[in-house]
């Protein structure tokens, strides 16, 4: 286990030219103190987790004082929001440190989110509010707990600094590590300004550093082989972000990352009651990033990213590789929710099955993940809990011809309920950060500094699979209050 100042930091992004970042520093702000530290991060860099109860610590994470080894850059980038290239974004609000190597070799980003502004903060102040820093740390630790690839949190910094949002807010920086920061929109600025050169030296700084397995691949054929791997690793991520029930809320380009891992949240939301057309983002009144729009618009952005990697490849390479999405998003849902049904053997009649009850579930708004979670103990026949899943839906005939057929298809396939039951507890999760349970940990660190409700969840969502029976009440749907929460874009 490491010190602060022992950190082994080997940055690879700063190797490259200066075209790709600007050089910057974080902006300390007033009365820095820890809010929360996740040591199942820093064991990923090997920080010893004792570092956090030093007073430098926050030193050092505040941009009070700089980490030896460290080379803190904001990265340029480009995008397209909702629908529209915006030819210059970046990090307005965000430094990435540097680069560190863990002991098992894997080398993570250090990057601070809020760390005032940057050249490239587009006249905003390059903060982030603590409301903002604390869904992100509970969001990327509920969905790592969740097993979905994600960036990971390592710690929030909080402040007196107010910062000037719908309302004044005390302003935070968050500290979170990824296999890099690169985006969709990291090559779309290169391309859409021709600069090919610089475009073809990312191409190769990303397979080079990140996706070693194809660089000797041969000539020009390795771009292609490292946009068909993220098209599949983006299909995957979806797929798996659908059967959780997750919907991310701004799927912009420059949100997306090669890495095919969650990242960048912010007004995301967990579905309570299953809403097919669930918009997370008040800021996004027209559902562009729906919950059911995201297959779609995985694709779209994976398309924008062919597009700016069109001066590395023939078109036909690059369509040939967005093919893949559909395929491989169609079979990792059907995986995935053939799982939460407790079928291990695929049939033709299993989409039905699923899509009906989909469909009452919709009618009634029942909760998706306590629905799928009971499921497990009505596969069991005569469980005592078949009754309480009945009850969910107020159409009792409907959904005694559902059950009727699904017990039938249970049946056929055989098996041990039992360890049916086990299987099924293992991919239907007890407990998801529901945004009411965010906004109860984020009310009373805003009002009484009290931050032990953050610990509490994330002790909780780091086993989501798991039964905690004194947690018990984390698993409800939310109350009236929580129902009506609004998120927006501004953070
Ligand atoms: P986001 O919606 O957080 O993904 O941000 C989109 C873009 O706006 C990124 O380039 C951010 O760096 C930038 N941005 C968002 N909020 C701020 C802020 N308060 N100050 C400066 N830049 C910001
Ligand atoms: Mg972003």
């Amino acid at each position: 286990m490491r010190s602060l100042t022992d950190l082994p930091f080997d940055n690879t992004y700063t190797r490259l030219p200066e075209a790709f970042y600007a050089r910057t520093r974080p902006i300390p702000f007033t009365n820095p103190h820890l809010v929360s530290f996740n040591p199942a991060a820093s064991e990923l860099i090997d920080l010893d987790p004792a570092e956090a109860a030093r007073p430098e610590f926050v030193e050092y994470f505040s941009g009070k004082k700089q980490l030896p080894g460290a080379d803190p850059i904001a990265m340029l980038y480009a995008g397209h929001q909702f629908g529209q290239y915006v030819p210059q974004l970046g990090d307005g609000r965000a430094i990435l440190i540097g680069e560190v190597r863990g002991r098992q070799g894997i080398a993570w980003d250090l990057h601070l989110k809020g760390g005032g502004m940057t050249p490239f903060s587009r006249g905003f102040d390059g903060r982030a509010v603590l409301r903002s820093t604390i869904r992100e740390h509970l969001g990327s630790e509920a969905m790592h707990g969740l097993q979905i690839p994600t960036t990971r949190a390592l710690c929030i910094i909080g402040s007196d600094e107010e910062v000037y949002r719908e309302r004044v807010e005390t302003g935070a920086m968050l500290v979170r590590l990824a296999p890099s920061h690169i985006r969709f929109g990291s090559f779309e600025v290169f391309s859409y300004r021709s600069q090919h050169d610089l475009l073809r030296q990312l191409a190769d700084h990303t397979i080079e550093h990140h996706f070693p397995h194809l660089d000797g691949t041969d000539g020009d054929d390795r771009y292609v082989r490292f946009l068909t791997e993220v098209v599949e690793r983006t299909a995957r991520l979806v797929a798996a972000w659908q059967a959780v029930g997750f919907a991310h809320g701004v799927l912009n380009t420059d949100n997306m990352s090669i890495h095919g891992i969650t990242m960048d949240y912010g007004p995301f939301g967990f579905l309570d009651h299953y809403d097919p057309g669930f918009i997370p983002n008040h800021s996004d009144p027209g559902g562009r990033y729906a919950f059911d729009q995201q297959p779609g618009i995985g694709l779209w952005n994976l398309s924008a990213l062919a597009q700016a990697l069109l001066p590395l490849m023939t078109r036909e390479a690059a369509v040939a590789a967005l093919d893949r999405y559909e395929p491989v998003f169609l079979n990792a849902y059907a995986e995935h929710m053939q799982a939460k049904l407790g079928l291990r053997q695929p049939r033709p009649e299993d989409g039905e099955l699923l899509s009906e009850l989909l469909a009452m579930m919709q009618a009634s708004e029942v909760d998706y993940t306590n629905l799928f979670r009971s499921l497990a103990s009505f596969a069991r026949e005569g469980g005592a809990d078949g009754t309480a899943v009945r009850e969910m839906f107020p159409d009792a005939e409907r959904f005694d011809a559902w059950a009727a057929r699904y017990r039938a298809r249970l049946g056929a396939e055989g098996g041990e309920p039992a360890a049916r039951a086990a299987r099924m507890n293992a991919v239907n999760p007890k407990y998801v950060l529901r945004n009411y349970l965010a906004e109860a940990a984020i009310r009373k660190a805003e009002d009484e500094r009290d931050y032990s409700e953050i610990e509490r969840l994330l002790a909780l969502l780091r086993d989501p699979y798991s039964e905690q029976p004194e947690m018990e009440g984390y698993a409800a749907a939310p109350p009236e209050w929580g129902r009506q929460l609004v998120i927006s874009c501004s953070s």
